[in-house]
């Protein structure tokens, strides 16, 4: 039996396929949704329609951004020779957060999960290596997360670029096991950053 409209339905089923949206999460926003402003409801909608876009990668550091260099690769005043490796950009975001890094970075969107079939081809990995060989860069700092998966794109990602003779670090496993960097105060960052060890 239908409860609901047709329309109010379809609304609840697009919000319940968000991630840690359940079902009656999914309820209260629809009906909130269709209780807000028709300004603020199209506002909402052509926000998420111009976010999907206008947001590309950068083409140096594959972060998510509107333009074609994002504000960091185009910053001179940073250091281009050390490139911090993360897995993704809420990542980024929380090293920037920190104030504390010159560098750049680059961004992998992902990390090697044999057990979820994901291999180095299905991350920013290849982009990383034709940048080393481009770009003449002195440190990459390795701050995938200290996951299972983050840990073994570390290795990976060591072995790759050793041959090149570019220092290789990682960042100090001050880190929490599996935690997610985003969660992590800053100090512990900074702490993590600051205790680096060579590969
Ligand atoms: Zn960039």
């Amino acid at each position: 039996m239908e409860y609901y409209s047709n329309e109010i339905s379809k609304l609840i089923e697009e919000f319940s396929a968000l991630p840690g949206i359940g079902a009656k999460t999914a309820q209260r926003l629809a009906f909130y949704v269709i209780n807000m402003p028709q300004e603020q409801v199209e506002g909402l909608a052509s926000a998420i329609i111009n976010a999907k876009n206008n947001v590309r990668y950068c083409k140096c550091c594959y972060t998510l951004t509107d333009q074609e260099v994002c504000p960091i690769c185009r910053d001179s005043a940073r250091d281009h020779k050390t490139i911090m490796v993360v897995e993704n950009t809420r990542d980024l975001v929380a090293y920037e957060k920190t104030g504390k890094y010159e560098g750049v970075y680059h961004v992998l969107h992902g990390a090697i999960s044999p057990m979820l079939g994901i291999g180095p081809n299905d991350i920013k990995l290849k982009e990383l290596m034709v940048r080393l060989q481009e770009e003449p860069v002195e440190e990459v700092i390795i701050a995938t997360n200290s996951s299972l998966e983050g840990e073994t794109t570390a290795m990976y990602i060591s072995k790759l670029i050793k041959p090149a003779g570019i220092k290789t670090t990682r960042i100090a496993s001050g880190v929490p096991v599996g935690g997610d960097l985003e969660y992590i105060d800053e100090v512990t960052l900074l702490r993590a950053l600051e205790g680096r060890t060579l590969l």
